[in-house]
């Protein structure tokens, strides 16, 4: 798991109870302003380094998760995410998203990209053969407004952080049904009922199109 905030939670607690082994990316501290969304953090975590505060609240929960310190960039991503059966990304930067879709994409590793902003989030779901993240999104936006600028609403990351682990949970599993597809929760105050959407691989697509294929069965 790429991110330890608002989504890392629901995460967390969703991952860590079906009782996979969950390995915590996250570089930044627990402030005051993150209590509202990021549920699993207490007034006791302030300072505290989140991946550490997120593994004793997983261990608290008789779950397996290990918190690393560290923010994931390309020289390390082969290091910190290697051995990995899927890789979450639930970080608030668009970057770090393309950067862990590329990254598994390459590899043939199922992964989920999670995003919340607002009242609303996105999940993508990832896997050999299927369209990828960057098929869908060229390149980091320029404008992108941020969590910190436009705002997060705590219930969104419950909601997007449960769908998030559900699709990590059936990758995980081998289902890749939902592979080369975008769930979409636009607003939750207009009724939540996620839309999916699926798309097939952009020609020419730098990230996928010489990606490993699923070997015929
Ligand atoms: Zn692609």
């Amino acid at each position: 798991m790429v991110g330890g905030g608002g989504l890392g939670g629901p995460l967390v607690y969703a991952l860590g109870a079906a009782g996979a082994r969950v390995v915590v990316l996250d570089d930044d501290v627990v402030e005051l302003s993150n209590l509202q969304r990021q549920v699993q953090f207490v007034t006791a975590d302030l300072g505290r380094v989140k991946a550490g505060a997120i593994a004793a609240e997983g261990a608290r929960r008789g779950a397996t998760v290990i918190g690393v310190r560290a923010r994931l960039d390309a020289a390390s991503a082969d290091l910190m995410l290697a051995g990995a059966d899927v890789v979450v990304d639930g970080t608030d930067s668009p970057a770090i998203k393309l950067l862990v879709g590329d990254w598994a994409t390459a590899r043939g590793v199922p992964h989920v990209i999670a995003g919340v902003l607002r009242w609303g989030g996105t999940v993508f779901s990832g896997a050999p053969g299927a369209a990828c993240f960057r098929c869908l999104f060229e390149d980091a936006p320029d404008d992108a407004p941020s969590c910190a600028d436009a705002g997060v609403i705590g219930a969104a990351c419950a909601v997007i952080g449960g769908l998030a682990a559900r699709a990590a949970l059936a990758l995980a599993s081998g289902v890749h049904a939902d592979a080369g597809s975008i769930l979409v929760v636009e607003d939750l105050r207009r009724g939540w009922a996620p839309r999916r959407v699926r798309f097939g691989p952009r020609p020419g697509c730098p990230a996928c199109a010489a990606a490993p294929r699923p070997h015929p069965s």
